[in-house]
């Protein structure tokens, strides 16, 4: 600090008054000073905090469009993960139908395949049934010609005088018929020249043969279709040597319905062919 030498009262007084103003002055420039100062660290605190506001504006932008991101690619994944899931499912379903088809398919198959094999074991049994019916005769028929069946002779046998006395027998019991083996019994023939022999009268169209089954065994019942006519069941006739013959009418005074000798011969030989048959 200056000192000043004092000149007088008015020019301290003047001077006094310099001083207040420069003091004023430099307080006011202090005063203003400090307060652009002030002002500045606020504004500058402002800025910064202003700078901050704005970085973290960009951080919290960056986060958000971060977040967006993450979400769209969470999003985009989702929608892939159901996509997927569709596809899935379609696959699994449409696999589902495969699978039910083959099993249909496979089902099938087995059914048919056991209808096939049901069908067989019916055929089978059909077949062996078939042959548990076949007679010998039927056999015979097979293995003979025709030729062979109406040319059947028994050895030392007169064959016309057998084919007559079984067709009798045969034609005795009428409507009825007789069983074969029943027959070939009281004829004293085995079975295999029996069934020739029955084989040998149907082809003459004397008999017919009926299959039946007898007690379980498949056999024939024969039965008579035509007697034939045979000279030998007239040669002991009356009427061959009889002196009235010529006489001799249904009508006239002389006729077999009154004749004893007719009636005779009758009875006679109605004895003798029950004989036949019982032995
Ligand atoms: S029916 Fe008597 S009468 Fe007449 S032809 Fe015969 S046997 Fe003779």
């Amino acid at each position: 600090m200056v000192k000043k030498e004092i000149v007088s009262a008015t020019k301290l007084k003047k001077e006094i008054e310099e001083a207040k103003v420069e003091l004023l002055s430099r307080n006011k420039k202090l005063k203003l000073s400090v307060k652009t100062e002030a002002k500045k660290k606020v504004d500058k605190k402002k800025a910064e905090a202003k700078k901050k506001a704005e970085a973290k504006k960009k951080v919290d932008k960056k986060k958000a469009e971060a977040k967006k991101k993450v979400d769209k690619k969470k999003a985009v994944a989702k929608k892939k993960a159901e996509a997927k899931k569709k596809v899935d499912k379609k696959k699994a379903e449409a696999k589902k139908k495969v699978d039910k088809k083959k099993a249909e398919a496979k089902k099938k198959v087995e059914a048919k395949k056991k209808e096939e094999e049901a069908k067989k074991k019916e055929e089978e049994a059909k077949k062996k049934e078939e042959e548990a019916k076949r007679t010998p005769e039927e056999e015979l028929e097979e293995q003979l010609t025709e030729e062979e069946i109406i040319g059947f002779q028994i050895d030392k046998t007169d064959m016309d005088k057998l084919v007559n006395r079984v067709t009798e027998m045969i034609a005795s019991y009428a409507t009825k018929g007789i069983l074969q083996n029943i027959l070939w019994r009281k004829l004293k023939l085995s079975s295999r020249d029996g069934s020739r022999l029955a084989l040998k009268l149907e082809r003459m169209g004397n008999i017919t043969r009926e299959k039946i089954l007898e007690n379980g065994r498949w056999t024939y019942l024969l039965l008579i279709k035509k007697i034939p006519i045979s000279t030998k069941s007239i040669e002991n006739a009356p009427c061959l040597v009889c002196p009235v013959e010529k006489k001799c009418s249904t009508d006239g005074e002389i006729s077999p319905k009154t004749c004893v000798y007719i009636e005779d011969w009758v009875l006679l030989e109605l004895k003798t062919k029950k004989r036949h048959e019982t032995d």
